[in-house]
């Protein structure tokens, strides 16, 4: 059967990292899986906690009648009270469980979200770089995307470019902190920036403008940092998550859409967004899994773990020459690329047997990024790889020499 045109071509510009995926394949059989250093993958390698595993077991072993059914296609009133409950902790406003709806992950709320609001040819900005999925959830609601930079050297928001980025068909803004590709938190000031320029534009064009703040990451941040509520700083906003990482459940597609309750007709919204859960097919989200994640709210995965890897990766390849933003949150690192062309070394990269995803795949040329959620193991493994790449592209860091006095110190303590 053929194949519309407009995915053909979706596939063609869109696949880089099933691409490197699938090279990484070939390079596994070739040398063997423990010499290949694969950092493609947003796909925590950690299990879940085990209080998913202690609550998975008692409803396994005292089930409740009629669990399996059908339900409110917005999810069990449980749930929603449970997610309710921590944003109205974290917002300090009166969030309720009929702001809430239970989605297959954030890419299900974000769709929904999407579907919601979204008529023909309206446009919604996402800043760059920006997580690869968000131009297809657009395309499929029929809107249009449109790019905005962020400052190129810290990746923070640009709320200047935002603002002259916004015009009579803007509908919507999606912002995702911590961020994917490059793990910067945007701050409070930030975001009460954006609240302040979206108002104005929204009283400058007489309509609402829905500020989306993609989340995943929320919970895994560093050196005790913090992600600010949205709900605090923009009056029209949605918060779309997921368990998929904090939980490290990516398989099991639970997640949830907060509206913002100071929302204008935040209930004409919520209606909206029900009926698009419905109709995208979804119906509901997985049962078995809002029974389970309304009592792990206040439960994550191991951050320190995380932390450690984004300090050996971060140090060690800043000691060799690599410039990056040292992230404050998710599992990413989105160094310079050392060529010009950051498919270029890619490339050489692989010829090293490390795996990496050009800043391309990401509408940021000249970067690359890196994904830690690996096993330590790998990471100290491919340091060796990462030194001759170094050296391949005439990097001279500013700490090599105290960089190659502590690997051989490594070297020696065996
Ligand atoms: N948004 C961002 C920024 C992501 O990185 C991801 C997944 O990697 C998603 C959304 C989709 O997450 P989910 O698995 O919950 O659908």
């Amino acid at each position: 059967m053929a194949v519309a045109s407009k995915i053909a071509g979706f596939i063609l510009n869109s696949s880089w990292i099933r691409r490197m995926f699938e090279e990484g394949e070939a390079l596994r059989k070739e040398f063997g899986a423990e010499n290949v250093y694969d950092f493609t993958l947003g796909n925590p390698d950690v299990d879940p906690p085990a209080e998913f595993y202690e609550e998975f077991h008692k409803l396994a072993h005292d089930p409740i009648q009629g669990m399996h059914r059908y339900m409110s296609n917005a999810g069990y009133q449980e749930t929603r009270g449970a997610v309710a409950h921590i944003l109205g902790e974290a917002s300090g406003l009166p969030v309720q469980a009929n702001h809430v709806i239970m989605t297959c992950g954030a890419g299900g709320a974000l769709n929904v979200v999407l579907k919601t609001i979204l008529n023909p040819g309206d446009q919604v900005i996402i800043v760059t770089p920006y997580f690869v999925e968000y131009k297809f959830y657009i395309d499929n609601h029929g809107g249009v995307p449109v790019e905005v930079w962020t400052d190129r050297e810290t990746f923070q928001l640009d709320v200047d470019a935002i603002k002259d980025a916004i015009n009579e068909r803007t509908k919507g803004i999606i912002i995702c902190s911590p961020n994917n590709p490059t793990g910067v938190i945007y701050p409070a000031e930030s975001l009460q920036a954006l609240g302040e320029v979206v108002a104005a534009k929204e009283q400058e064009y007489g309509r609402q403008i829905c500020v989306i703040s993609d989340e995943p990451y929320a919970r895994i941040t560093y050196d005790g940092k913090q992600v600010p509520s949205i709900f605090k700083y923009v009056k029209n906003s949605v918060v779309v998550t997921s368990h998929s990482k904090d939980l490290a459940l990516p398989g099991e597609r639970i997640g949830y859409l907060a509206a913002n309750p100071r929302m204008n007709r935040v209930d004409h919204f919520m209606e909206g967004a029900i009926f698009a859960n419905r109709v995208l097919g979804f119906v509901n989200a997985p049962a078995l899994m809002q029974r389970l994640v309304a009592c792990l709210q206040h439960i994550c995965v191991d951050i320190q773990a995380y932390q450690e890897k984004r300090d050996l990766l971060y140090n060690g390849l800043t000691s060799l020459g690599f410039e990056m933003v040292r992230p404050d949150g998710a599992f990413y690192l989105f160094p310079k690329s050392p060529l010009a062309d950051d498919v270029e070394f890619v490339r050489m990269a692989q010829k090293h047997r490390i795996l990496l995803v050009p800043g391309t795949g990401f509408g940021a040329p000249g970067y690359f990024r890196i994904a830690y959620c690996v096993d330590k193991g790998m990471i100290e493994r491919s340091m060796g790889a990462w030194e001759a790449l170094a050296k391949e592209c005439g990097l001279e860091g500013p700490r090599k020499a105290e960089w190659d006095a502590e690997q051989a110190d490594v070297a020696e303590r065996g």
